[in-house]
């Protein structure tokens, strides 16, 4: 991926000129100096090959700090700038500014960040800190030597968006995006959007209705005017940069014309075949021809051919609407954006490989997605909590925590809403 804004170095940075860098290292009040030694620093920068000049401050970002930057650039000639203080993403455009000022291209300074990444993060081990900040500036000063002058450009930008994937966060993002007036498009890689949360029976901390609560967006999704939705949709591709995006969508066959489907799931009634429905973590069973869930958004059918038998009862069943289409391709779309959201959520951890909690090996030992299709009503059990061995009642439900979570080795984090979930079921 190429940025036009960082692409083109002027003819001066192919002659040689001698470096002349100069450091200035901050003490952040007691933010650096409370924890590094600074003075350390500032002699340990001396001896860095091309350092003509150190300077320390109290407050480099402060009025006086950027004076004394403008003042040491013309006058000690430097044409590299090295400012040990803390991030980038803080005081950045700050001090391109300033160098910018005193005449220098503002490409030619490079940030140390010795505060986040020495001092705060090691307040405990002083001395630690102090030799991982001289570490940082050598870095930065090692980076300077190779900086070139670069020229800020304006590029137009699309003002349209990508939100990856059809969850809660997704449709949150594609809604507002969409209320502020850009287009959006949302690529969504099941049958319909909603993600895990369509899945859910009822949701902490209310304790309402899942579906409820995100059934109304996913419909606000689909009839929004700025929002067009690839559902059973793949990302083939994304090139371009920041601000200019061509990505390349795959929509899978459904062998169903979105346009003629109305939904009215008579073909469904009429399908011989079954097959278990994923999205009742294979639980519960769905039609050859059918959709995932009853509130399915976009409400368009779709025939699974690894199951379909070709006994075309369903194409019957459409009659007039002549929605069912068995020579559908897979098609391939190309779009402009210059954002891309990525909202794909999370997958469910399925622990065959811990033996020790018999997953896959005792029928009544399921995950807590699992546990939640049988908890709702419009679940396969019709919201009957039974064991899957013999259909019975079980007398007696374990919880078992952290499956998976905080285990270095597996995965080291915590998922964050285990516990809250145990503790609403
Ligand atoms: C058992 C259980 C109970 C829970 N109970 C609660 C609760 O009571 N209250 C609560 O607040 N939270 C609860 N949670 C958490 C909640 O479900 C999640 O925080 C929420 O669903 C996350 O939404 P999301 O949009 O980030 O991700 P997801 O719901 O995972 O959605 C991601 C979407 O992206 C799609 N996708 C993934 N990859 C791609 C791709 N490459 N291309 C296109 N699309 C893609 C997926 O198909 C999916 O539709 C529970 C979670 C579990 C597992
Ligand atoms: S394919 Fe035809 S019968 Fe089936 S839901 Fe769509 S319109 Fe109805
Ligand atoms: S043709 Fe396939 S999808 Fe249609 S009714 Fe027969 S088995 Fe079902
Ligand atoms: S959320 Fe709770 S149960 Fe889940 S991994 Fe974290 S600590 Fe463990």
């Amino acid at each position: 991926m190429s940025n036009p804004q960082t692409q083109k170095p002027n003819e001066a940075a192919t002659q040689p000129e001698p470096l002349r860098v100069g450091v200035f290292v901050c003490h952040c009040g007691l933010n650096i100096a409370g924890t590094v030694d600074v003075k350390q620093v500032v002699e340990y920068a001396k001896t860095i090959p091309d350092v003509v000049l150190v300077k320390e401050n109290r407050y480099t970002c402060a009025d006086p700090g950027q004076e004394e930057i403008r003042k040491a650039i013309k006058e000690q000639k430097l044409n590299r700038v090295v400012i040990a203080a803390c991030s980038p993403r803080m005081h950045e455009p700050t001090f391109r500014r300033t160098v910018n000022e005193a005449g220098l291209n503002p490409f030619y300074y490079e940030m140390a960040n010795i505060r986040e990444f020495a001092s705060w993060c090691h307040q405990s081990t002083p001395q630690e800190a102090t030799e991982r900040a001289k570490d940082t500036v050598r870095m930065a000063v090692a980076k300077a030597r190779f900086l070139m002058p670069l020229q800020t450009i304006e590029v137009p930008v699309t003002n349209k968006a990508l939100v990856i994937g059809g969850g809660i966060a997704g449709m949150n993002a594609a809604l507002d995006l969409a209320e502020m007036g850009f287009k959006v498009y949302m690529l969504e890689n099941t049958q319909s959007i909603g993600g895990h949360m369509a899945a859910l029976d009822k949701t902490f901390p209310t304790l309402d209705c899942s579906i409820c609560i995100e059934g109304p967006k996913m419909v606000d999704c689909v009839r929004h005017p700025n929002i067009t939705i690839f559902a059973y949709s793949d990302l083939v591709n994304v090139e371009g940069y920041i601000g200019n995006f061509k990505v390349r969508i795959r929509k899978r066959a459904r062998y169903i014309l979105d346009d003629r489907c109305t939904g009215c799931g008579q073909c469904k009634d009429v399908c011989p075949i079954e097959y278990p429905n994923e999205w009742d973590m294979n639980l519960g069973t769905r039609k050859a021809i059918s959709v995932p869930l009853d509130q399915a958004v976009p409400l368009i059918y779709a025939i699974n051919k690894d199951y379909c038998i070709e006994c075309f009862k369903c194409v019957d069943a459409c009659g007039p609407r002549e929605a069912i289409d068995f020579t559908q391709k897979d098609e391939e779309v190309e779009i402009e954006v210059g954002a891309i959201i990525v909202s794909t959520g999370f997958d469910v951890y399925e622990p065959y490989d811990m033996p020790l909690l018999g997953y896959g090996k005792y029928p009544n030992v399921i995950t807590s997605m699992e546990f939640e299709r049988l908890i709702l009503a419009a679940g396969p059990t019709g919201g009957k909590v039974i064991r899957q061995s013999d259909g019975q009642k079980p007398h007696k439900i374990a919880f078992i925590q952290c499956v998976g979570s905080r285990d270095k080795n597996k995965y080291p984090y915590c998922s964050n809403f285990c516990c809250m979930y145990t503790l609403k079921t």
